[in-house]
């Protein structure tokens, strides 16, 4: 498997897997994304319905990377990343979950960012050189990352969030690991560090004198591996020809990830595409004019993105044609007031938590659902449950007037120390800590 820049228009570069996965973002500022459509529909069919996920991850990496892993590698890779597997959970008559967060962050972002750290600090071993990961989060990539990454030799990780602007529980998640995961509490905004981990990547001279390398959300190596769970739901509910997938979107990348699913052979042919009010897509799907703005704050605030960075990929994969995207998409989103009924009828109704982003998935699922009702053989829809519940619980409580358990996996970070490294919002501030501790 190949793969390109979004933005190489001349069609001159094509790169190995693992090489798009160091150079995160193509120098050209393009997305990469996989040139071959390989059609795994017979292979798929000819597992057995029972195949665990990571048989399943095993097998779908030796297909698509077989150029550049052993059978054996490919074993190896994924019983590593994924101690965790998705479940399936069936919250009424039309939805069913697809729950995605048994990882170490509770939250899907686990498997795009375990995968990652597993190819990087395997490829850097054999290589024998080292790197610096660097990050700016407003909490949930932050911690994935720094989950994933924790304790994987050769990395050390340096992660930026704006003081007094995270969670308590998400800062103890990024301050509390230590060993190689560093955390530096810029005195600014989430913009002052996405704007100074973008300085130290441009400052040529301190970027290769630390390799610095990126994990976020646009590098392929996440997107990839979110692909497994989707042909794991299919796999295992392929009884089904009445249903859809609904993700709750924010960035893109999960759908993105759907999609390329299909692309390689996952018989479906729609997707639903949930939002909040941050309806930047579903608004494209009806209109055909892509208006991207300032996000508003939402209670779904992992979905709160006014210019989805993935948008680039998904109109690579449609050919830039609005009518063939919307032809497999149909859009949906929920407001506020919707995202809070939807979670409060949900616990009424089967006593189970969702969290704010699955609500918004739930209620677009049902959305779709009753307009397709009549005209289509869609009855039922699969929401992917984006994160624990446990984790929102000022929003679940102002929803349900109760709160859900913090998992124990979060609860541990409350009673660790926190250590962090202060500094100013500006890049020789960044550069005389790193000076110091790296
Ligand atoms: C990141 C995130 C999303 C949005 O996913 P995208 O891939 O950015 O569309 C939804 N829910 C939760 C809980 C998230 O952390």
């Amino acid at each position: 498997m190949k793969f390109r820049s979004t933005r190489d228009r001349k069609e001159q570069t094509e790169l190995s897997f693992v090489d798009a996965v160091f150079e995160g973002l193509a120098p050209d500022g393009g997305l990469y994304y996989p040139l071959e459509n390989y059609d795994l529909r017979k292979i798929l069919q000819n597992m057995p319905d029972s195949i665990s996920f990571i048989e399943l991850a095993t097998e779908l990496t030796q297909l698509l990377f077989h150029d550049e892993f052993t059978k054996s590698e490919s074993r190896e890779l994924c019983t590593a990343a994924f101690p965790f597997s998705p479940k399936i959970r069936e919250l009424d008559k039309e939805l069913l979950l697809l729950e995605l967060f048994y990882g170490p962050s509770c939250a899907f972002k686990d498997f795009g960012a375990s995968y990652l750290a597993e190819i990087m600090s395997r490829e850097l071993e054999k290589q024998g050189r080292k790197i610096v990961i660097l990050v700016a989060t407003s909490g949930d990539t932050g911690s994935a990352v720094a989950q994933a990454f924790y304790k994987k030799k050769n990395i050390e990780v340096a992660i930026l969030y704006p003081s007094q602007r995270v969670s308590r529980l998400q800062e103890l998640q990024l301050c509390a690991l230590k060993e190689n995961i560093h955390a530096f509490e810029v005195r600014g905004s989430f913009d002052d560090c996405q704007r100074i981990a973008k300085e130290a990547f441009l400052d040529v001279e301190f970027s290769q004198s630390y390799s610095l390398s990126s994990a976020n959300s646009i590098n392929i190596g996440r997107l990839i591996p979110q692909t497994f769970y989707y042909f794991y739901a299919w796999k295992r509910l392929q009884n089904f020809h009445d249903w859809l997938f609904c993700t709750p979107s924010g960035n893109f990348g999960n759908l993105t990830a759907g999609l390329l699913a299909m692309c390689w052979g996952m018989p479906v042919q729609h997707f639903i595409a949930a939002t909040n009010k941050n309806k930047i897509v579903p608004e494209y799907l009806e209109t055909g004019v892509f208006h991207p703005r300032a996000s508003l704050p939402s209670p779904a605030n992992a979905m709160d993105v006014g210019n989805p960075s993935n948008f680039e990929r998904m109109l690579q994969l449609f050919k830039h044609s609005v009518k063939a995207m919307s032809d497999v998409l149909y859009g949906a989103w929920a407001d506020d007031e919707e995202i809070y009924r939807e979670l409060r009828a949900v616990y009424e109704k089967t006593g189970i938590y969702i969290c704010p982003h699955t609500a918004a998935g739930c209620s677009g699922a049902r959305q779709v659902l009753q307009a397709l009702r009549n005209s289509t053989r869609y009855r039922r829809a699969v929401v992917l449950a984006t994160a624990d519940p446990g984790k929102f619980l000022d929003t679940i409580e102002k929803a349900t007037n109760s709160r859900p358990e913090l998992p124990e996996r979060l609860s541990k970070f409350l009673t660790i120390e926190k250590k962090s490294y202060k500094i100013e919002p500006d890049l020789s501030s960044l550069q005389s800590a790193f000076s110091a501790i790296l």
